[in-house]
């Protein structure tokens, strides 16, 4: 009897997984013909298809090499863009590091202000300032969370205060309505790179039921349009949401964006769905860690050479219950970067035309 072509064990439908090509393997469960493959996931507990957010986000990055070349040869100089650190947070400076170099690697222009976390707020909008008058420069991105001493509305200022044109982050509210409106705009780059993953995973999203837990400005909302935009019927929950665990199994693509490790476990999640999580969480706690890995030796492991280990914001048993997940760290991380670099050589070519 030959593998089923997607669930890769014996289950007896007609198409041989060897001969199927890798990339329609993806299309996880769309195309085995035995009438129970669900029944045989359940009961086996065979576990999720991977979603690769690193190996897409490589595909994208050489898709925009040739795009890079020719606004080289248009502008005299390649896509360039600025990054704004403020203060010294270890996470943001780990964020700003993989994007100066994969924007480097990818043969754009950068610019790199580090300001100190003492700054004041009219200085960080003065860096913008000079960024947005500066013809030579196509993208700004201002690193978040600022530092608190900023106070509470500082980020909201300093987003306002980008040039909607430059606004390769896509946080500003000018960004933010054409997102709603699903008009020409600079999409945040998590949210666009969730999209950009499903679609060349080949995963339906027309008319499927698209859950989204977490509200952000950053990933929730603009995910929830974007999903809508795709013909999804999108239900987006927040901490206040009843029952969360029941309105997430109704989900076919079930996107998590929370911030709290772990926090979707296999009762949230419909056998099958497609499950993207986007939560990057650093565990330092040893009991954490043991708690949610116990049946992980190899990421008790990392932890143990580290001292902190990488956790999404869903269990790790979710694999045995979804039908395709994104794993963390390598999978909506990359894609984000990866989308910067996409949206900064878009607001490059709409300065050549
Ligand atoms: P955020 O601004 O803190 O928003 C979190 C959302 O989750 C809020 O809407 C909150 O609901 C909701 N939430 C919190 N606790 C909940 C609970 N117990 N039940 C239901 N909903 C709950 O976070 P964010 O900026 O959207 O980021 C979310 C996660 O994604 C974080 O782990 C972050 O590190 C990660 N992230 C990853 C990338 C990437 O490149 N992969 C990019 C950005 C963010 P309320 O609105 O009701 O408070």
């Amino acid at each position: 009897m030959p593998r089923c072509c997607t669930l890769g064990i014996l289950c007896g439908c007609a198409v041989d997984r060897k001969r199927v090509p890798a990339a329609t393997l993806s299309r996880q469960r769309s195309s085995c013909e035995n009438p129970r493959p669900r029944a045989h996931a359940e009961n086996l507990k065979v576990p999720a298809t991977i979603l690769d957010g690193k190996a897409v986000a490589q595909q994208i990055r050489e898709e925009l090499s040739t795009r890079v070349a020719n606004v080289k040869k248009k502008l005299g100089r390649p896509p360039a863009l600025a990054i704004v650190l403020v203060g010294d947070d270890p996470a943001s400076e780990v964020y700003v590091r993989n994007k100066l170099k994969t924007a480097e690697d990818a043969g754009m222009g950068v610019q790199f202000e580090r300001l100190p976390g003492s700054s004041t707020l009219a200085t960080v909008l003065g860096a913008v300032d000079r960024f947005n008058k500066d013809t030579k420069l196509d993208g700004i991105l201002v690193q978040s969370p600022l530092p608190k001493g900023l106070g509470a509305a500082a980020e909201q200022q300093v987003f306002d205060a980008i040039d909607p044109g430059k606004d390769v982050d896509g946080f500003n509210p000018i960004s933010a309505g054409r997102v709603v409106q699903n008009r020409d705009g600079f999409a945040p780059c998590t949210p666009a790179g969730v999209i950009e993953l499903l679609v060349r995973a080949k995963i339906p999203i027309e008319g499927k039921h698209a859950v989204v837990i977490g509200r952000s400005d950053i990933v929730g909302k603009p995910m929830a349009a974007l999903l809508l935009h795709k013909n999804a019927t999108v239900t987006i929950c927040h901490s206040r949401t009843r029952d969360l665990p029941a309105m997430a199994r109704t989900a076919d693509i079930l996107v998590a964006a929370i911030g709290r490790p772990a926090f979707v476990t296999p009762d949230f999640v419909k056998p099958g769905a497609v499950v993207i999580d986007v939560g990057i969480n650093s565990v330092t706690s040893a009991d954490e860690v043991r708690r949610i890995f116990a049946a992980y030796p190899e990421r008790l492991e990392v932890f143990k050479k580290r001292g902190s280990v990488l956790v999404g914001d869903v269990h790790p048993d979710v694999a045995a219950t979804a039908g395709a997940i994104t794993p963390v760290p390598g999978g909506v991380g990359p894609l984000t970067i990866a989308m910067l670099m996409a949206n900064t050589v878009r607001a490059a070519e709409l300065r050549v035309r």
